[in-house]
């Protein structure tokens, strides 16, 4: 297993840097604030929680990072999601899907060679199948977990998202997408046992993105459980770990759930940070 990140001090990037991290927004879905902090003061409230998905550019070649809600939750979550869509109300709309999203950068899906996918719950792999050219990065814990869901998780995974005749890189552990230390995947289990997130060093700053790791940072520097838990304990020991990365590489988290995205410029839709 690389131990990239465990290196102390992190050695400087060597044969190239990424250039730039694009932040898209792709609508988002209504849930209780129990789901972000089961006993905390906002319980029976709903909010809107955004998705998001993020694209890398680099010298040798493009990122996506998770690919947002599948383009039918658009018109009919109920078909897409079943029972589970009376638990999360999706807020999608036309244009609020991976394709649409990146064409507005000019990206079209055969542009983009690597997938990483945080988890492959709905909110995160919905756009795996239209990019059938494409290498895809998830843990193998998380492959396995998906396709075996437990009871209290079996809502969350749509088999026809992710039961495509794709390529997948099957991790187990951290892996350098680039063999530079510009894109470095680490595993953050918890919510889910194989979920993971993603470093990126571009010219000017580090970023780690956390995706369901946490969901608000709130979660991560109070120590608050949120409602969605596959391990507790796997989830606080991700977050020492995440800690512990971005103390060494004075990196920003963001968080693919951040409810605040609207008032923040780090998550502006369409920003992007180099
Ligand atoms: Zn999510």
């Amino acid at each position: 297993m690389n131990e990239y990140l465990g290196a102390t001090p992190l050695p400087p990037t060597t044969a190239g840097t990424a250039l730039r991290l694009h932040a898209f927004h792709g609508g988002g879905e209504l849930a209780d604030m129990a789901t972000f902090d089961p006993f905390g003061p906002g319980v029976g409230t709903q909010v809107e929680v955004p998705f998001f998905f993020y694209l890398v550019e680099h010298a040798a070649g493009l990122v996506l990072f998770d690919s947002g809600g599948h383009p039918d939750l658009v018109d009919d979550p109920v078909g897409r999601l079943g029972a589970a869509a009376e638990d999360f109300e999706v807020q999608m709309a036309p244009g609020d899907d991976v394709v649409s999203r990146l064409a507005t950068i000019g990206v079209a899906p055969g542009d983009v060679q690597h997938v990483a996918h945080s988890h492959l719950h709905y909110d995160h792999a919905g756009g795996i199948e239209f990019y059938p050219e494409a290498t895809f990065y998830a843990q193998r814990r998380e492959l396995e977990f998906a396709h075996w869901p437990p009871v209290y998780q079996r809502g969350l995974y749509v088999r026809a998202d992710f039961d495509h005749p794709v390529t997948w890189r099957e991790l187990a552990g951290e892996y350098d997408v680039f063999g530079d230390g510009s894109v470095v995947l680490f595993p953050t289990p918890g919510h889910t046992a194989g979920h993971q997130s993603m470093l990126v060093r571009l010219p000017s700053q580090t970023i780690i993105l956390v995706a369901d790791a946490a969901y608000l940072p709130r979660n991560i520097e109070e120590r608050v459980l949120p409602g969605i838990v596959w391990s507790p304990d796997a989830m606080v020991a991700s977050w020492d770990r995440i800690e512990a990365i971005r103390h060494r590489t004075n990196a920003r988290l963001i968080f693919t759930h951040d409810l605040d995205w609207p008032t923040t410029a780090r998550l502006a839709p369409g920003a992007s940070y180099e």
